[in-house]
């Protein structure tokens, strides 16, 4: 039987998965699933710039003339410009290489640094896509479980200022695979 486990609570975080497209979100912060020019690119990142409008880009090229390439597993903050969202955090996950070089913690420290970000922000709730599992081809099995760990062992340690975490996911086989991931948290 597929499994269908959607939501868990972590202390006072409400955390979730919705099968879904990310710019139509509500939350204080959507995640961008950018690249380390952070001039806009494919998939998550070129639907947030298309729906958000200009402004993102502005900021986004002024913290690159400031601080230059964003790294990998590092996330900045800018203006959600006309999304419903108030904020885009933009990080950068990952390119999958086999799982040699560091992956798995490179993708743990995007899901950390966006969560950070948004905490430092006061913000009460953050969307996040499936970062690395487009593009940049990680295996979405293996990045659910990076992805929904990484954000529980946050929620945990961290002061309990987050109500909502929501991982928005477009396809259903990748639903599928962040439903299994939870499956497995709620089972441990
Ligand atoms: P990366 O370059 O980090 O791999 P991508 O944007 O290529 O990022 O893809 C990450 C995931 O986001 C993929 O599962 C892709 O299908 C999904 N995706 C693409 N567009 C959207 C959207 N508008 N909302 C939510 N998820 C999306």
């Amino acid at each position: 039987m597929e499994n269908r486990v959607t939501e868990v609570a972590v202390g006072s975080t409400r955390l979730h998965i919705i099968q879904g497209d990310i710019t139509k979100q509500g939350t204080d912060a959507v995640v961008n699933a950018a690249n380390s020019s952070l001039m806009g690119g494919g998939g998550v990142d070129g639907a947030i710039h298309r729906a958000g409008g200009p402004a993102i880009l502005e900021e986004c090229k002024e913290i690159v003339s400031r601080q230059g390439r964003l790294p990998t597993g590092k996330a900045v903050i800018t203006t959600g410009g006309n999304l419903r969202a108030r904020y885009v955090i933009h990080t950068v996950g990952p390119v999958w290489r086999g799982g040699g070089k560091g992956e798995p913690d490179l993708l743990a420290s995007a899901y950390q640094e966006s969560l950070r970000l948004a905490v430092e922000n006061k913000m009460h709730s953050i969307s996040f896509p499936s970062i690395s599992t487009g593009i940049y081809g990680y295996p979405v099995e293996r990045a659910a479980e990076v992805a929904v760990g990484t954000a529980v062992t946050f929620l945990r340690q961290g002061p309990a200022a987050l109500e909502e975490v929501v991982f928005v996911l477009f396809d259903n086989k990748t639903f599928a695979a962040y439903s299994r991931a939870l499956q497995e948290l709620v089972e441990k």
